[in-house]
């Protein structure tokens, strides 16, 4: 018999995925966590029934949240991780030598030690000596901060649930006060596409605008998320992502990417029509 995950993008599309098994369930006191093997994706994990992470499309999201704003701003050394329990992210800035302290503010402790046993390819770099673990509230976590960190990557699940928070005003005004004079703000900003997360990409966007003095919105393609088309928000102080790009201080560092490289840098903020309009309204 055909096993087949499925998961509502819209009210009126489904995505499926077909599997070979599903060996892991259990309720955390934040969320629904689910563990599926499948042929096409490897091995992957819901919350509350959405997809977080995979084992084939996880480097999208994970150079494109990172390696923007290392590259815009190559000699950020403290960096802070809202989320991001599976450790892609951490992953992708332990391969910086020059970042000295990393800390991640994950709220259910359960997301991080599912992912250490199930998807070490993300997880494998959570025991670096520069990564500080927090299992706490992201939101109460960066309360009261001042100027400690080059850079914030807000990680997070959609505004529903333990996320919500994460999109609201008060916290980036939080965020805009806990970065240095030429700090970064990366968060998710959802896809453009259905309107019932464009909506929430808008309100996004819409409330730190009014907070950070540069502000913009770039793009990539993850195959599992709703319509593949996704999108992160940048936010700076001081630094524009186009005209501070360091493009040979980046490539002296020598990584090797497999989505991210310096043309698509950017490309990725160059924004379809219907995209900028949304963003204009
Ligand atoms: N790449 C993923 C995506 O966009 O679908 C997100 C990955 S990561 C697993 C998201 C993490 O954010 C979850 O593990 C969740 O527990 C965490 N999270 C949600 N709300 C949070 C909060 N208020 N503070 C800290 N972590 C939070």
């Amino acid at each position: 018999m055909e096993l087949w995950y499925t998961e509502k993008h819209t009210n009126t599309v489904n995505f499926s995925i077909q599997v070979k098994r599903h060996f892991y369930s259990e309720s955390s006191p934040f969320q629904q966590i689910d563990f599926f093997e499948s042929k096409e994706f490897g091995t992957f994990f819901t919350l509350d029934g959405l997809m977080m992470v995979n084992e084939k499309d996880e480097f999208v999201y994970h150079d494109m949240i990172t390696h923007v704003p290392m590259a815009t701003h190559p000699d950020i050394k403290r960096v802070l991780v809202i989320g991001g329990g599976d450790g892609g992210t951490v992953r992708e800035l332990t391969r910086y030598k020059h970042i000295e302290k990393i800390d991640m503010v994950e709220i259910d402790e359960m997301v991080v030690r599912a992912c250490q046993k199930y998807l070490p390819i993300t997880a494998n770099q959570l025991t670096d000596p520069r990564v500080t673990l927090y299992f706490e509230d992201g939101l109460k976590f960066i309360q009261g901060k001042v100027a400690e960190y080059d850079l914030i990557l807000v990680d997070s699940t959609d505004p529903i649930g333990p996320g919500e928070g994460l999109f609201s005003m008060a916290f980036y005004t939080d965020c805009f006060k806990a970065l240095t004079e030429t700090g970064i703000l990366i968060n998710q900003h959802e896809s453009p596409y259905y309107p019932n997360y464009a909506r929430e990409m808008k309100r996004s966007h819409d409330k730190i605008k009014k907070i950070f003095p540069i502000s913009k919105v770039y793009q990539f393609h993850m195959p599992t998320y709703p319509s593949g088309h996704w999108l992160f928000g940048f936010a700076s102080k001081s630094l524009d992502p186009i005209k501070d790009f360091k493009k040979e201080k980046w490539e002296a560092f020598g990584l090797e990417t497999k989505y991210y490289n310096t043309d698509l840098h950017t490309g990725c903020f160059a924004l379809p029509t219907f995209v900028k309009k949304l963003l204009e309204e």
